[in-house]
């Protein structure tokens, strides 16, 4: 087993990566910010190290001050959490090249699928159902993207093969728009990427996030931890997200999950992974695969008992997974809110003192936070400052579960978007089930109008 791992990331996950380590004796290094001293990651692991000033390019981003800090410490590991340089393959090659062990998987398995168009082509490959659209990079001769246009049917979405993070994608309603859209996005994407390559995709109008949980290991196993329903969704950030997805059948889901494990196995992946789905009319289209842990990750353990990040541990540690596709039997229904920093309404962030607070509690109830009275939420990084969730016997327990969190959530000092989260659990349609990706911009809409109205 690892000896010594290193946490290359803060907040929240930090926490979590280091809990999976004390329950398995391993030792843990944490590594700071100078704004992030009186972090909770920082007191509980066994050492810690400064890694520079608060800006995230001198620190989390920092690479050569993560290995040093490695270095000193004698970590054998290195686990990046999500974000900062998670998804990063040259942090993934330079760790392994100076003898710690990378945890996730190999720096070619995240170079080929952070390039969404070359992770597109391994996934046509694999038999994973994709969105229709260009075979590839778009050509740079007008009458051939034209022509691909009409064989994909408009609306069509141009987006940037290095993109990411909800940038760098341009929807066309008309054939007019089209050729001038395209450099545009080229444009965008070679500033803002370095890669002006983009490619083509038919523009799903009222899809659902559906996303299927893996885990791979490097003895030829691989196995999916059924799916997230992530569509509660503003500015392509999820809020909320839901284990299972509601209305999935057990074929669907058994159908979908199969070509995703089948697809790792393929490309060798190691370690956990999400392959991200927009679906439709009872069809999954692939947009992008996630190559590390999750935020909403929680859910999945929830229903399934799989403690994902110690698997990944394991998987790094070169053991086999514990677990088998028929051990996996999902159990209930659970819902994760994330809690920002953050107006509720106007989402400006709301960084600062923690002047008192109180997390619920309970059966079934689950809290990944790293606040605690007297914190204060530095404003250098993102706004969550913590995870919610709960699991019931079925989506209606869960919800009312959700509802009795949420109201004993008190955080005093800084706003929270947790009134946000207790009008959604009351809202009809929400609790229905099943809706769009579009369905909380529409909601916030329709709010900010009635309100105007109201006040008229
Ligand atoms: P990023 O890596 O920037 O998150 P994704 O490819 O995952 O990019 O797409 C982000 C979001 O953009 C999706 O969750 C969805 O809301 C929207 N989107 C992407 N592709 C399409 C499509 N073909 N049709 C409709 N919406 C899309």
């Amino acid at each position: 087993m690892l000896k010594k791992v290193l946490i290359a990331n803060r907040g929240e996950i930090a926490l979590r990566i280091l809990r999976a380590c004390r329950e398995m004796g391993i030792a843990t290094v944490a590594v700071h910010s100078e704004a992030d001293r009186e972090s909770l990651h920082v007191k509980l692991a066994d050492e810690s190290v400064c890694i520079g000033p608060a800006p995230s390019p001198q620190s989390y981003l920092n690479i050569p001050a993560l290995i040093s800090a490695a270095e000193v410490t004698g970590a054998d590991a290195i686990h990046p959490g999500y974000g900062f340089l998670a998804e990063n393959a040259n942090f993934a090659e330079q760790v392994e090249k100076s003898g710690f062990i990378f945890i996730g998987p190999k720096a070619d398995t995240i170079r080929l699928m952070g390039d969404k168009v070359s992770a597109k082509h391994a996934m046509i490959e694999a038999g994973v159902p994709c969105v229709p659209g260009s075979e590839g990079a778009l050509s740079d001769d007008p009458a051939e993207i034209l022509k691909t246009a009409d064989k994909v049917g408009f609306p069509v979405i141009i987006k940037a093969s290095g993109g990411g993070g909800g940038r760098g994608m341009r929807v066309v309603e008309k054939k007019e728009d089209l050729i001038k859209a395209v450099e545009m996005t080229k444009a965008e994407a070679e500033a803002a990427f370095g890669n002006p390559m983009v490619y083509m995709e038919r523009f799903l109008q009222r899809p659902r996030h559906v996303e299927i949980q893996v885990l791979a290991d490097e003895h030829g196993n691989a196995i999916y931890l059924g799916e997230r329903d992530c569509s509660m969704q503003r500015r392509h950030q999820k809020i909320i997200e839901e284990a299972p997805a509601p209305f999935i059948t057990p074929e669907e889901r058994a159908k979908i999950g199969q070509s995703c494990a089948d697809a790792c196995k393929r490309i060798g992946y190691r370690g956990a992974g999400t392959f991200e789905f927009l679906y439709e009319d009872g069809e999954f289209f692939f947009i992008e695969m996630n190559t590390r842990v999750q935020v909403e990750h929680p859910i999945t353990e929830l229903v399934t008992g799989v403690d994902i990040v110690q698997e990944q541990l394991r998987v790094a540690a070169g053991l086999p997974l514990q677990y088998r596709q028929e051990d996996i039997v999902l159990k209930g229904h659970a819902f994760e809110c994330r809690i920002n920093a953050e107006d509720p309404y106007t989402f400006i962030p709301s960084p600062g003192l923690i002047e008192s607070c109180h997390l619920p509690g309970g059966l079934g109830v689950r809290v990944d936070s790293h606040i605690y009275q007297g914190y204060k939420i530095p404003p250098n990084y993102d706004s969550l400052i913590g995870k919610i969730c709960v699991h019931g016997k079925t989506r209606e327990l869960a919800v009312a579960k959700m509802r009795v969190a949420m109201d004993e959530l008190a955080v005093n000092g800084i706003k929270t978007n947790a009134p946000l989260h207790r009008d959604l659990f009351r809202d009809e349609g929400f609790i229905k089930g099943g809706v769009s990706i579009h369905y909380l911009e529409h909601w916030l809409a329709e709010r900010k109008e009635r309100l105007a109205k109201e006040k008229a």
